[in-house]
């Protein structure tokens, strides 16, 4: 048989090595020069809490190896710029890896996976949706609820993984420091006063530089925004959609490089089986997407507390059990779900929720 994926991206990748190495014959068509391109270098997180399974063994059992830059990450400072909290993890929480067209980066890493297995890949092509097997064109539509920016950047500091939760730097969002072997990543999340950016970003650079002593040689913008709907959509027509065109993101921080892989994995098992990939989609990830919308009401709704209670909760159950817990629709999100919704759609209009 073969197959045509529209976007080369974490999730039409891991479609296409899967495909391809089944021995189907796969085209994979990016309308941008090459993978990784909608990144700059930036270090992102692959989380490593939804499941009892680790994510690399999740990777390697689905057959991706693990041959990109891929740094855990055990300890982490969680902060709010005047006091520091430690977070051990009792296996990693999160793994950092590059995002971007060189050579160490998760997407070259991928590439190079789906050319071995024997898919070919279609540079600044695109063809019809509806000409495609398998949809993985990332973000739908305008739908934006976050966005970030920050530098990469050459550094000596030591290796570090730093939270920052202080509305000054990233309004009821986050703002982040990681070093991984010389390499540096700096940045801001908000989820309001967009036009705020570049400000906070300086504000978050110079509260984070000097506070943990780092320094920012060759500093190179990275950034993007993050799309939100509730409304997933795993299939239109014959295609099956996959990632962030299906609608898979997390509402709460912005973690969708696992779901995306994952989804480009499971449509891709399901045509090689004859299953169904609306079914088998909807109870994989449909209960992730409502709980993340009540883990975001309820993280706005902390306003200035968000930090202590944040860290409380860590510390009386460990963050591996605190994010496991709230990674999968619990009873308690069952019953806050109306309200958060309800919040929701007043705060986030352009959401289809
Ligand atoms: C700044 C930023 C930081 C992030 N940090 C994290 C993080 O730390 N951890 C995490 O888990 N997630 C993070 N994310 C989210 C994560 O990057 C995405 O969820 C993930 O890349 C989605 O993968 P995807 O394959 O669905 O889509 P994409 O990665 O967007 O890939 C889609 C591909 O399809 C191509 N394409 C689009 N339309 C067409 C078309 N019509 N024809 C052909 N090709 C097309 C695009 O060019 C792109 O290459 C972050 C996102 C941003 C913006």
């Amino acid at each position: 048989m073969s197959y045509r994926i529209l976007g080369a991206g974490p999730s039409g990748l891991a479609a296409a090595i899967t495909l391809a190495k089944a021995g189907h014959a796969v085209d994979v068509y990016e309308r941008r020069g090459d993978c990784g391109a909608r990144f700059g270098g930036d270090l992102q997180g692959i989380e490593n809490w939804s499941t009892s399974l680790d994510a690399l063994e999740e990777l390697r059992a689905a057959g991706i190896a693990v041959d990109f830059h891929c740094a855990p990450i055990s300890h982490a400072i969680q902060t709010n710029g005047v006091r520091d909290s430690s977070l051990s993890f009792a296996r990693p929480g999160l793994y950092l890896v590059k995002r971007g067209a060189a050579h160490d980066t998760l997407d070259q890493s991928l590439k190079r996976q789906a050319l071995a297995a024997g898919a070919r890949l279609h540079f600044r092509e695109s063809i019809d949706p509806e000409r495609a097997d398998i949809v993985a064109t990332g973000p739908r539509g305008r739908k934006i609820f976050a966005i970030d920016r920050g530098v990469v950047f050459d550094t000596d500091a030591p290796d570090c993984a730093v939270v920052l939760m202080d509305d000054r730097a990233a309004p009821k969002g986050y703002a982040y420091l990681l070093v991984s072997g010389g390499y540096g990543c700096l940045a801001t999340m908000l989820f309001e006063d967009f036009p705020s950016i570049h400000e906070r970003l300086a504000y978050t650079r110079r509260l984070l530089e000097s506070r943990y002593g780092v320094t920012v040689r060759n500093p190179r913008p990275v950034g993007g925004v993050g799309h939100f709907t509730l409304r997933a959509e795993f299939k239109k027509g014959s295609a099956l959609h996959v990632g962030e065109a299906a609608g898979l993101q997390d509402f709460l921080w912005g973690f969708g490089i696992r779901s995306a892989i994952r989804s480009g994995v499971g449509a891709a098992g399901c045509v090689l089986e004859g299953r169904d990939w609306q079914a088998h989609a909807d109870a994989q990830f449909s209960s992730a997407l409502r709980a993340s919308v009540v883990n975001r009401f309820l993280f706005e709704n902390l306003r200035h507390g968000r930090y202590a209670v944040l860290m409380t909760l860590f510390k009386l159950g460990g963050p591996h059990a605190l994010l496991r817990a709230i990674s999968r629709l619990n009873p308690l999100h069952r019953v806050l779900f109306p309200a958060a919704r309800a919040y929701t759609r007043r705060r986030y209009p352009q959401i289809e929720i």
